[in-house]
């Protein structure tokens, strides 16, 4: 029966992925089965195009083998339908097809495929594709939950972009940049295999977004393939290129099968019209662009989550843990951890008298001057309202204390300047009140927060703008 799912298969045995093998002849679809299941991989098998749509729904499969030629609808209909749909937008789709016409193939990347495959399919090439496609589907699921991921920023193509076509004969490398330049916006550079093992990141702006780099030889039939895979290798491993797209032109299939193992991103096979290499290349810049995004997304969210977005300053959530990880490591040295709790000086009278936007001000202010009094490791965070937490690191009771009298001079010293006010009006002086006590070596912070923060209470009413030293401190 076809769309029959197969149990998750024998116990102990791991099943590398669920594929969907859409072909309308079944000795086909029997053939493909056996060939994945030999490396593990769970099949479901459909004959048509409207059973492959409703398996795709009722499966959830990791990726899709799909014949274009299908009893009931073409298989690039299959495939727009597929791109159409959030759920299944960047399910890994390969194509194989009898067809060996450029136009049948192109109408297929443009559909949507990953890949083309002409049938009879190499297996080699295959199996390496699909556990290229799998691999691509893995860091963003596995780094980025959705809910970091729900911004899109613009389209990919705002910009041009740069392809450096990579160890080519001058003459070929010219000959393809001029069939390819017609059919994409970005900008085509030819380098050699030392340039691009040279790429830095002083100059980011020069380096491309992605690398064709030949392995056929100058008149294409020659077989580069093992320098060209060497040197692929050595560029996934150059930090500067850690983001590029790297693609390859292949001599033979077995040629891309090894360039996919070795984490090519696109193997073209000699031979591939312009307009197929213009559109993967352009496909694997867009790819690129897209993941950058979510990089930059991920490390806003990640700051958004640990910051305090009026002050810029931590947040009390993520002072408490890095204040823990800091009385760790001073424990390993068999040191002791400073900890200063800081509050403004009747700041309800600020508000009350000057507004809540002046009081957000002099918070900013009184954030600024703290953090200029302090060094790279030490902690900083806005724990409450008008409360700051300080974690001093390779600091003694009597060094943290003669600091947190700089920190209190560093705010009544001189008042606050507002902005946006007439001279003469927009001035506020503050002070701060500390309580600052030692983290004995060994032993959590939270009896040291206490500590300080009995000592700060302390300082409030013994007049306030005045340094109070913990009494548990050791
Ligand atoms: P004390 O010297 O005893 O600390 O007096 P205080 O007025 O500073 O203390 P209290 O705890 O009574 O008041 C704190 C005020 O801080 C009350 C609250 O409105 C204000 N506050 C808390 N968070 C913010 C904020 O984000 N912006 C502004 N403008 N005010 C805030
Ligand atoms: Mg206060
Ligand atoms: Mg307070």
């Amino acid at each position: 029966m076809l769309g029959q799912v197969p149990g998750k298969g024998v116990v102990g045995r791991k099943m590398a992925a669920r594929i969907l093998i859409v072909d309308d002849v079944a000795t086909n679809r029997i053939v493909l089965k056996v060939r994945l299941a030999s490396v593990c991989h769970d099949t479901v098998m459909a004959g048509d195009g409207r059973s492959a749509l409703l398996l795709v729904q009722s499966c959830a499969p990791d990726l899709v083998l799909l014949d274009l030629n299908l009893p009931d609808m073409d298989g690039c209909a299959v495939l727009r339908s597929l791109r159409a749909d959030p759920a299944t937008r960047d399910l890994p789709v390969i194509v194989h097809t009898a067809s060996t016409s450029a136009s049948a193939r192109f109408a297929a990347f443009e559909a949507g495929a990953d890949d083309v495959l002409t049938k009879p399919v190499d297996d080699h090439l295959l199996l390496a594709r699909i556990r290229s496609l799998l691999r691509r589907r893995e860091p963003t699921d596995a780094a980025t939950p959705p809910e970091f991921t729900l911004q899109e920023t613009g389209t990919p193509f705002d910009w041009p972009g740069l392809i450096a076509l990579t160890g080519f004969a001058p003459r070929r490398g010219q000959s393809l940049r001029a069939d390819l330049a017609p059919l994409m916006p970005h900008q085509i550079a030819l380098w050699d295999r030392e340039m691009a093992l040279a790429a830095d990141a002083p100059t980011p702006s020069a380096l491309p977004d992605a690398l064709l780099i030949d392995a056929t030889g100058s008149d294409g039939a020659e077989d580069r393939t093992t320098p060209a895979l060497r040197l692929l290798t050595e560029l996934r491993a150059t930090p500067a290129l850690r983001h590029a797209g790297l693609a390859l032109l292949a001599a033979t299939p077995s040629a891309a099968a090894m360039a996919y193992d070795l984490g090519v991103d696109e193997a073209i096979v000699l031979g591939s019209p312009a307009p197929e290499i213009a559109h993967r290349l352009h496909g694997l810049i867009g790819r690129g662009r897209a993941a950058a995004s979510r990089r930059s997304a991920l490390r806003d969210n990640i700051r958004l989550a640990l910051t305090d977005p009026l002050t810029g300053l931590f947040n009390r959530r993520y002072a408490l843990r890095r204040m823990g990880e800091m009385a760790v490591d001073a424990a390993l040295r068999g040191a002791g951890l400073a900890v200063m709790i800081v509050d403004i000086d009747r700041f309800k009278a600020v508000n009350d008298r000057h507004g809540h936007a002046t009081g957000d001000a002099v918070l900013v202010e009184v954030s600024a001057r703290l953090r200029a009094h302090l060094g790279d490791g030490d902690l900083l965070a806005r724990i409450g309202g008008e409360e700051f937490l300080i974690a001093l690191s390779r600091r003694s009771a009597p060094e943290a204390q003669a600091l947190a009298h700089r920190l209190c001079a560093a705010i009544s010293d001189r008042p606050v300047t507002l902005p946006l006010q007439a001279p003469g009006q927009g001035e506020v002086s503050v002070s701060i009140s500390i309580g600052v006590a030692m983290a004995r070596p060994g032993t959590l912070p939270d009896e040291a927060m206490e500590s300080a923060d009995r000592a700060l209470l302390a300082a409030k009413t013994q007049g306030r703008n005045r340094v109070i030293m913990g009494t548990s401190a050791a």
